[in-house]
């Protein structure tokens, strides 16, 4: 522990204890993973300390020599993970995370009022692609912008491409979004930049979730369609919290004014330079190793659960991920998420298509990066499964439903008190 904090008993417990809910506990929220030690040097480094608004060679302040090496050096290791070269592509690192990214994006090449078109949330889109229910303007991209989602098959829990295009010529979006959170198939996005030609739009994609698997070669990439590129560093990628906006060079002066100074003050400079040696990291024959098992631990994952019974949307996966639908069972995914962390198995309750309310949820979302990046693989993830299972039945059972007779034994949120909030986590 640095010597610093050895000083704030409060802060340092604190941090001991999610320290060992992550070592001793399952992580599997699809969207976290374990950066490096190098990682988390970068990021406790005295880059912190420096205000450097603007871009290298162009800055508001004095002392940025270092800094602008910093932010070029992350720029060519993020254009090259990629495979791209500077004169087409560009590349902004300084959002100070997916969010940001995204609405600077609409930002950077919108009018407020213009029209997005994204995946709906509860088929697995994410809140920034301008999602909004009949009661609420949810996210700021709705508030902003003018959002009308498309969705995934109820039956076959796939997108509808053909639907897509039908919603697209009438609403004649001005940028059609793929990438999500909660999707575990691959996307078309050949098809999708065949329908933004067809109504004018310009096709981003957010691969926030899969940015790891692209740079490891393991899922399709996007950039031979989209016109802009956003992620997140810290999931499958496994760098810092941060995000990253790529798009085509014409489009990138716009995009780096929302940026600075649309939304942003100074750049986190720690943050870019901990992407920076992320990037490296993935540049390496031993991420590419771990890119290819993450696929083969979700799909394993996903074929162990199914062998136990239980139902997997889209009856399975292409990427990091899986969504398991509950609602068989009869159990939501909310209590589930609850019992499965009772017994130090992390996920997170997820919307499933067809839901009649967002409280109320059907599934769960699984992902397997912060394992897969702790060295498991196949046949540890049969165990994980064994133990869900065993942990989402146990749910099951003490509400009732399958309780002796039909009878109901206990309701989860009194095991919940019963337990503790940190059973399991302590001890
Ligand atoms: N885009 C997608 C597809 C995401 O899944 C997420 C986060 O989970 C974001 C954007 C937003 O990222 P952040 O939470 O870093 O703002």
């Amino acid at each position: 522990w640095p010597s610093v904090l050895v000083d704030d008993e409060e802060v340092v417990s604190i941090i001991r204890r999610e320290d060992r809910r992550q070592k001793y506990g399952l992580e599997l929220i699809a969207s976290e993973n374990f950066a490096s030690a190098a990682v988390r040097a970068a990021l406790g480094s005295s880059l912190t300390n420096k205000y450097s608004e603007g871009l290298p060679g162009a800055r508001y302040y004095g002392g940025n020599k270092y800094i602008d090496d910093m932010e070029r050096l992350c720029q060519e290791r993020a254009l090259g993970l990629f495979g791209l070269d500077g004169e087409d592509w560009g590349v902004n690192v300084q959002p100070y995370s997916g969010s940001p990214a995204n609405f600077a994006v609409y930002t950077g090449l919108l009018s407020p009022g213009d029209r997005i078109m994204g995946l709906d949330l509860p088929s697995g889109g994410h809140l920034t692609h301008g999602f909004y229910t009949e009661k609420k303007k949810v996210s700021a991209t709705s508030v902003y912008f003018s959002s009308l989602p498309y969705s995934v098959d109820e039956k076959t829990g796939l997108i509808d491409y053909d639907e897509m295009e039908t919603l697209a010529r009438r609403f004649l979006p001005k940028i059609l979004i793929a990438g999500g959170s909660a999707y575990p198939r691959e996307w078309d996005y050949a098809r999708m930049k065949e329908i933004a030609e067809k109504v004018g739009a310009k096709l981003m994609v957010d691969m926030a979730h899969i940015s790891g698997l692209v740079a490891g070669g393991v899922v399709d990439s996007p950039f031979a369609y989209a016109d802009v590129v956003t992620s997140t560093t810290h999931k499958s990628l496994r760098g810092p919290r941060s995000g990253i906006i790529f798009a085509k060079k014409e489009l990138m002066g716009d995009i780096n004014n929302a940026v600075f100074p649309g939304l942003q003050g100074g750049p986190h400079n720690n943050n870019i330079a901990a992407l920076a040696v992320a990037l490296k990291e993935a540049q390496g024959g031993e991420f590419k190793e771990y890119a290819k098992q993450v696929i083969k631990n979700s799909k394993a994952l996903a074929n162990a659960l199914m062998e136990r019974g239980m139902t997997i949307c889209t009856g399975g996966t292409d990427n990091h991920l899986l969504l398991w639908d509950l609602r068989p069972l009869g159990i939501t995914g909310g209590k589930a998420e609850r019992v499965m962390e009772y017994c130090g198995i992390t996920v997170n309750k997820n919307t499933l298509v067809g839901d009649k309310s967002a409280v109320r949820v059907g599934g769960v979302r699984i992902g397997v990066c912060a394992l897969t990046s702790r060295g498991m693989k196949e046949v540890e993830m049969g165990k994980v499964a064994d133990f869900m299972v065993k942990a989402v039945k146990m749910g099951v059972e003490i509400e009732g439903h399958m309780g002796e007779g039909g009878k109901k034994v206990v309701k989860v949120s009194e095991f919940a008190r019963a337990l503790g909030e940190n059973e399991g986590i302590d001890n």
